[in-house]
């Protein structure tokens, strides 16, 4: 890997770039087709209404929608579904997610295929060529479905009507330079970051000696407790809750709850992220319990061993988001010319320097 970039030769350079990008996908035939691949040259798939339809319900490397619970339904299709047979809302849900996928306009189709050559460009800079390889595939969904977050299922990247319009609204045909950066920086950084999910379902081992060998994650099978599956939040990002952490000869368990409520869940808002203190009976993890029988548990924000550790305070809860966001922090230090994670906290030093060492040895 190499951060010898200089800033001012940095910014020549990604003028080079810029201009030579633009003329590429100026000369490609860029349509309003819903049957869209045409951007082959640099391994981008807009997927259309009907193969989006079919790709979002994508379980070939985990279970996700024969998971869900009914809250967690309720919070990602903003309705109650029609019968609270849990089998029937999660086919409810399969239908729901294929209902909201729509297609991308040409506006959206341009600015993300000037985006992703320069993105290309930098990973191929910083020998991570694996990254730089991976292909890209797209699916655009209605605002309503899962608060329009974007989101990830199998290799697909999906991103929402909402998220697109704020993203894109830098863009232009004659785009400036000061907005191709904050482009690259709001747009990119986010792109990078979902590409990694699709990277880690891709590559489960090289991720695994990252969790395990230099932050410590044990894989582990918890025996969840009923009270907590129902209130559970299955991340489509990371759906397995398979990683524990040993603090003082303490197992521990990060999960994101949604707080029961009356109405209907707000994706986000609703949110807590919890830790879990687990006892291992032979080899088996169960939730811990105190004399009285209550819960052994705190919030994530008091858990400071561990938020403190790693350089980011976002998807804390699974090493997937963590990984997934230090990347698009590294990702935005390369666009602005600096030393990726050069100021974090002393306590987050180690980490940091793993994770690089481990992108330049994996990728
Ligand atoms: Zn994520």
């Amino acid at each position: 890997m190499n951060f010898n970039l200089l800033k001012d030769s940095f910014f020549a350079i990604l003028l080079i770039l810029f201009v030579s990008c633009t003329q590429k996908v100026e000369k490609s035939n860029l349509n309003d087709s819903e049957n869209t691949d045409f951007s082959s040259e640099y391994n981008v798939d807009f997927l259309n209404i009907k193969e989006g339809a079919l790709a979002i319900l994508d379980e070939s490397y985990e279970p996700y929608f024969s998971k869900l619970q009914l809250i967690e339904i309720k919070a990602l299709i903003n309705k109650t579904p029609p019968s609270s047979n849990i089998e029937d809302a999660r086919n409810y849900a399969r239908d729901e997610f294929s209902s909201a996928v729509t297609s991308f306009s040409r506006k959206e189709k341009k600015a993300i295929l000037f985006v992703i050559p320069i993105i290309k460009k930098i990973l191929q800079e910083n020998n991570l060529d694996i990254i730089a390889n991976h292909p890209w595939k797209f699916i655009k969904i209605e605002d309503w479905l899962c608060g329009g977050f974007a989101h990830t299922r199998g290799d697909y990247i999906i991103l929402s009507q909402k998220h697109l319009n704020h993203l894109t609204s830098d863009w232009n045909n004659k785009i400036s330079k000061t907005d191709s950066i904050s482009l690259l920086k709001n747009l990119g950084s986010l792109l990078v970051h979902e590409q990694f999910h699709s990277l880690q379902r891709q590559y489960p081992k090289k991720f695994e000696s990252l969790y395990i060998n230099s932050w410590g994650f044990e894989k582990a099978k918890v025996e969840i407790d009923s009270t907590i599956l129902i209130n559970q939040l299955t991340n489509p990002d990371a759906p397995k809750a398979e990683w524990v952490v040993n603090y003082d000869d303490t197992y521990f368990w990060v999960r994101t709850l949604i707080q029961p409520s009356d109405t209907l869940p707000t994706m986000g808002k609703d949110f807590v992220d919890v830790v879990f203190a687990l006892d291992k009976v032979n080899d088996q993890f169960i939730i811990a319990r105190d004399s009285s029988n209550e819960i052994k548990k705190q919030k994530l924000s008091d858990f400071k061993a561990y938020t403190n550790s790693f350089p980011v305070n976002q998807g804390l809860d699974h090493p997937n988001e963590i990984t997934a966001y230090m990347f698009s922090k590294y990702f935005i230090a390369t666009v602005e010319g600096k030393i990726p994670f050069e100021n974090v906290s002393e306590k987050s030093k180690l980490f940091s320097q793993e994770y690089l060492n481990w992108l330049n040895n994996f990728f």
